[in-house]
């Protein structure tokens, strides 16, 4: 089949790794003009580093990861209340730091380099316009040009214009907001900062964040929860605005924050300022005819649960393998359309399950993490103190969605791909 993949993040390469495996023939536009390797650090758990395996790709996934010791809560001192290490036994859940850490832009290059030579990419250039017919889709390009495709895929990320293009103006908004904003930066290392991650909780549900990925830089996070109308400064207006809507936020925040509000205001140091709405996407379909939604596109789990990637790249192999389950033959045009219409429906049906799974956060997730008082936060580290004795996962998994409980496909049309690396 021609195939077009719409967005050049984690879902849409890894869905291009096993479809150009499998003999498609692929061209994947990105709408920023090189590949876009900015964002923090990202994780794989349960499923994901399985699929990382059956790619055959995680020695040079480890190639790439940040060791990070595991997370530590700290007071307004900087005084350590409790630490959860990293889980490196290999067996049982993740912790918070997970033992599979890389820098998404690390991530991205990675994947970019291993399918480069037999994908089409095309940088700086999006969907115009779609206009999707039984026996093919009309795609207009932002280049001007007009081609036609049996598939079209839209990984395009959380605000994905596929996913516009496809529902109609009187379906419900997918996007669901979770009441959290997060920017997200990168500042200058002091000596004392360590290969751990630190978590400093401020009064009226606020937290400042940090992690070292290398020996210069730091990344640091804020987040506060409210309302879209109480924190819409912090997603309007240009950066400069942004950076100050947060500072102002945190103004009162005692611990490193002085240090890192000031860093983050410095243009020339925290370039890659990013600020998001937190939401999930969620929809009752992930295709329509020949055009199908994949990663944050269809169902961005959101930051909260630790599983957007796990999500991108677990779907991508379960797209990809009912492809190959139901596409593999070369039959007529009337046959191959209910074959594709076939492996999209199945696609939705099996990997819904672990979807639902990522996406049910627990009662009042992700606010009720995040304490209102001061009092709140001494009973929330006494809390995480206590049951740190009860063992990692207990704590780590209320919070994030990691799960055992859905197991990953196998496809017998995919047996001479997969590899099956320890
Ligand atoms: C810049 C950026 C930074 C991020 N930083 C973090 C982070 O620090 N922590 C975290 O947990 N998650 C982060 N994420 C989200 C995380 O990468 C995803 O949750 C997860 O990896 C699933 O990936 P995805 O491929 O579905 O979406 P994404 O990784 O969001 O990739 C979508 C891709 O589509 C491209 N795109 C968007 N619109 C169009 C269009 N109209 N046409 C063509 N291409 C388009 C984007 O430029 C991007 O390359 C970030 C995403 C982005 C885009």
């Amino acid at each position: 089949m021609r195939i077009l993949i719409s967005g050049g993040g984690v879902a849409g390469p890894s869905l291009a790794f096993w479809l150009s495996k499998l003999g498609h023939d692929i061209t994947l536009v990105e709408r920023w003009p090189t590949l876009r390797t900015t964002g923090q650090q990202i994780d794989l758990r349960g499923p994901g580093i399985q699929v990382m395996k059956r790619m055959g790709l995680m020695n040079l996934f480890r190639s790439y990861a940040v060791s990070e010791r595991g997370l530590q809560f700290v007071d307004d001192s900087g005084r350590q209340k409790v630490f959860f290490p990293v889980n490196k036994s290999g067996t049982g859940l993740q912790s918070f730091t997970t033992d599979y850490e890389i820098m998404r832009g690390d991530l991205c290059g990675m994947l970019y380099g291993v399918i480069k030579d037999k994908v089409k990419y095309v940088f700086g250039t999006h969907i115009a316009s779609l206009e999707p017919r039984d026996d093919a889709v009309t795609v207009a390009l932002s280049d001007g040009s007009v081609d036609r495709f049996d598939l079209v895929v839209g990984a395009d990320g959380q605000g994905s214009r596929t996913r516009k293009m496809i529902l109609g103006s009187h379906d419900p908004d997918p996007f669901h907001y979770l009441g959290l904003y997060i920017s997200y930066f990168t500042i200058p290392r002091r000596e004392e900062d360590e290969y751990v991650s630190t978590l400093y909780n401020v009064p009226r549900k606020r937290f400042v964040f940090t992690r070292r990925h290398d020996e210069d830089t730091i990344q640091a996070y804020l987040g506060i929860c409210g309302t879209e109308a109480e924190l819409k400064e912090l997603g309007e207006g240009d950066v400069a605005e942004q950076k100050k809507a947060y500072a102002e936020k945190f103004a009162d925040a005692a611990w490193e924050t002085p240090r890192v509000i000031r860093d983050m205001q410095d243009s020339e140091v925290a370039m890659d300022f990013f600020s998001q709405k937190v939401g999930q996407v969620k929809l009752d379909a992930w295709s329509r005819g020949r055009v199908v939604l994949l990663g944050d596109a269809a169902y961005c789990p959101s930051p909260a649960t630790g599983m957007g990637t796990t999500s991108g790249l677990v779907g991508a192999y379960v797209l990809a393998g009912a492809i190959s389950k139901h596409c593999s033959d070369r039959d007529s045009v009337e046959s191959s359309k209910d074959a594709l219409l076939a492996a999209l429906q199945e696609y939705d049906t099996e990997f819904r399950p672990f979807i639902e799974q990522v996406q049910n956060l627990g009662p009042g997730m992700p606010r009720i993490g995040l304490p209102a008082t001061r009092w709140g936060i001494t009973a929330m580290h006494s809390f995480l103190w206590l049951s740190r004795s009860l063992g990692i996962d207990a704590v780590a998994q209320w919070f994030l969605r990691e799960s055992n409980v859905w197991d990953l496909l196998s496809y017998e049309s995919m047996d001479n791909l997969v590899i099956h690396e320890e």
